[in-house]
């Protein structure tokens, strides 16, 4: 061992660039939130490959004077801390002045400043550790600092970054959770030149919310908003059918800053005890004002971890406040839900229509009701009844008694039923599961999620044939944890799968995250597939065909996304699952081989009744 020596400045910096700087996503995070202190409304942010090219952020924000300049690359340089005492009440975002000192050693970073009344601008320049002098350049009042190609100088931190995708999704979601922390503040984001997330400034909480996570989600939030001992609490939660494996969506922000806490995630936990699985996280985005001086923020260098001084009383009263509207959001299941937002939709379209749909609470009769019958005349019945031509087949059309179906007309010609009319009503649903229907020559009885899944899966397969798989891609990826191993087997095969519309890769070495799935999977479980591919790999050692890996994967996914047995289907849900399933190839069993219908004969009847 060598002698004891004081490390160099820029090693120091190298070092302390270790904790506050990890990936492009963590440059982001420090540039934003330093833009947010000089009071930017503005924000625009520029990434080129996945932020490791450069990451550009510029603001119009109190700038800095070349003075400032001079000083922003040295360690522990910093406006917003001047004695030890303040630490005891940070309000600001950054506090450290370790931010720019760190990028400055391990990436090539330029600043350009311009403070308001000022005729230009002053730039300046760090790469490696070296830092240049101050110099006249112009710009718009505001401050821009580039970062370009992090880590040039320390291959082995440039070695755990992750592809580009991954990178710039990590640097998105940084973006998002700030920009749903600051209202009045506009965010621009570009990657590669392309927009790929933008905020107007004037949008409050939910609008952001809307924007990041869409509005199916948005619509479902019910809003929380409560005080108590000096503890302002404001935000939304999302009904239970909303939670996820992992708390990626449960979004705290303690005076502007985000927040990952265990208290937290344990309130959330207990305001939504009884109403979710047992391993489920919920969904909710809150915000908390406190006095800062109640909050120890310097437990950690990236700074979303606080311990709070007098956590008891405020779990308490957080638990509480959130309950209560937990207790209010709609807890429908999935299923129902999918209906319920459908039939909304169809209302809709029925009131511009001037129609009236009873609602689904009313047409049915509770989980466990008796049968629900539902009177649609069929094309079939009208023809051979009536001799009237081909009538559409309308949603939700008269109000007549199912008994005015003509009874027992037989016609000679019972053997072309099946090829034309396969679709014609009325339909009886029995409990939520079975579909029945009058046959000229007896009953059928279908399995509506049967007969859904085998939907699914032959349109999947019909768009994998024909090299024509939309994708769904995830605005925020899915992660799905794995071993090692399985992470790397599946890293190989990511072009195969992206053929059949799974858009997965590697996201550390035991992480995986799914970026797309086929857009005709409903409510897609993105860990299922991932969870079943692992096994097929392990099992196999390789990914089948193309075909196979449809048949094992994407037929239990369009499994766990079709109609469930237990969902109220409207006339209309009954007439499009028939109709689209009348096009498949084969619609007689669903992809495990079960039956989608059973049809009892007039001889089968007869036979039960012992008239024969
Ligand atoms: P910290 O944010 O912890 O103070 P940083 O290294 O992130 O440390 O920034 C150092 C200093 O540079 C800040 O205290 C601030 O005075 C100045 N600064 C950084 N970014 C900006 C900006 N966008 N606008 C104005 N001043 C800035
Ligand atoms: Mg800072």
């Amino acid at each position: 061992m060598g002698r004891i020596q004081v490390l160099p400045e820029v090693v120091r910096n190298q070092i302390a660039a270790g904790e506050v700087i990890e990936r492009p996503a963590s440059v982001v995070k420090e540039l934003v939130e330093n833009s947010i202190d000089a009071g930017a409304t503005r924000i625009r942010i520029d990434l080129e490959e996945g932020g490791v090219g450069l990451v550009r952020v510029t603001d119009d924000g109190c700038g800095m004077d070349p003075a400032d300049l001079a000083l922003a690359f040295e360690g522990h340089a910093t406006s917003k801390l001047s004695e030890s005492s303040d630490l005891e009440h940070i309000a600001s975002l950054g506090f450290r002045g370790e931010a720019l000192a760190s990028m400055g050693s391990i990436a090539r970073c330029r600043i350009l400043s311009r403070q308001p009344g000022e005729e230009g601008g002053f730039q300046v320049r760090a790469e490696g550790g070296q830092v240049t002098e101050v110099e006249p350049a112009p710009g718009p009042i505001g401050t821009t600092i580039e970062i370009r190609d992090l880590f040039y100088n320390t291959p082995a931190r440039r070695q755990f970054l992750k592809t580009t995708s991954t990178e710039h999704s990590r640097c998105l979601d940084v973006i998002q959770r700030i920009a749903l922390a600051h209202d009045n503040i506009g965010f621009v984001t570009t990657h590669g030149q392309k927009r790929s997330f933008d905020v107007e400034p004037h949008m409050d909480f939910h609008g952001r919310i809307r924007r990041t996570f869409g509005s199916e989600l948005a619509e479902a939030l019910v809003p929380v908003r409560a005080e108590a001992m000096g503890i302002e609490l404001e935000g939304f939660v999302a009904p239970p059918r909303f939670s996820r494996r992992d708390t990626a969506r449960q979004m705290w922000f303690l005076n502007g800053r985000m927040l990952r806490d265990k208290l937290l995630i344990r309130v959330l936990k207990d305001a939504y005890h009884g109403f979710l699985d047992p391993g489920r996280q919920p969904v909710a985005f809150l915000r908390l004002r406190m006095d800062p001086a109640r909050v120890d923020v310097n437990v950690h260098p990236a700074k979303a971890e606080v311990r709070f001084r007098d956590s008891r009383p405020m779990f308490g009263f957080l638990v509480k406040a959130l309950r209560a509207a937990v207790v209010e959001t709609d807890m429908a299941t999935p299923g129902e839900s999918l209906l319920q937002t459908k039939w909304r939709r169809e209302q809709r379209e029925a009131e511009a229509a001037g129609t009236y749909l009873p609602l689904p609470s009313q047409a049915s009769q509770g989980a466990a009701g008796p049968v629900i019958v539902r009177d649609v005349p069929g094309r079939f019945l009208h023809e051979d009844a009536t001799g009237q031509p081909d009538t559409p087949v309308q949603a939700w059309p008269s109000h007549a008694p199912a008994s005015s179906a003509p009874k027992g007309a037989v016609p000679d010609h019972a053997q072309d039923w099946a090829e034309q009319d396969r679709f014609a009503g009325p339909f009886l649903q029995v409990a939520r599961t079975y579909l029945l229907r009058s046959l000229p020559d007896g009953f059928e009885i279908i399995d509506q999620h049967a007969l859904h899944e085998r939907l699914t899966y032959e349109e999947m397969r019909r768009d994998v044939r024909d090299n024509a798989v939309v994708i769904q891609r995830l605005l925020i990826p899915e992660m799905v944890e794995a071993t090692r191993a399985d992470v790397k087997r599946l890293a190989e095969c990511t072009d195969e799968l992206e053929r059949i519309g799974i858009l997965v890769e590697p996201f550390g070495e035991t992480t995986l995250a799914v970026h797309g799935l086929p857009s005709r999977l409903r409510n897609p479980d993105a860990e299922g597939v991932v969870r079943d591919l692992i096994e097929i790999l392990c099992r196999d050692g390789k990914l089948p065909g193309a075909d196979d890996v449809i048949e094992e994967v994407l037929h239990s996914a369009a499994c766990r996304s079709s109609i469930m047995a237990g969902d109220e289907l409207s006339d209309s849900d009954i007439q499009t699952l028939l109709q689209r399933s009348a096009e498949l190839e084969s619609d007689q069993t669903c992809p495990h081989s079960r039956p989608t219908r059973v049809r009892f004969s007039l001889a089968d009847l007869e036979k039960a009744f012992h008239r024969r």
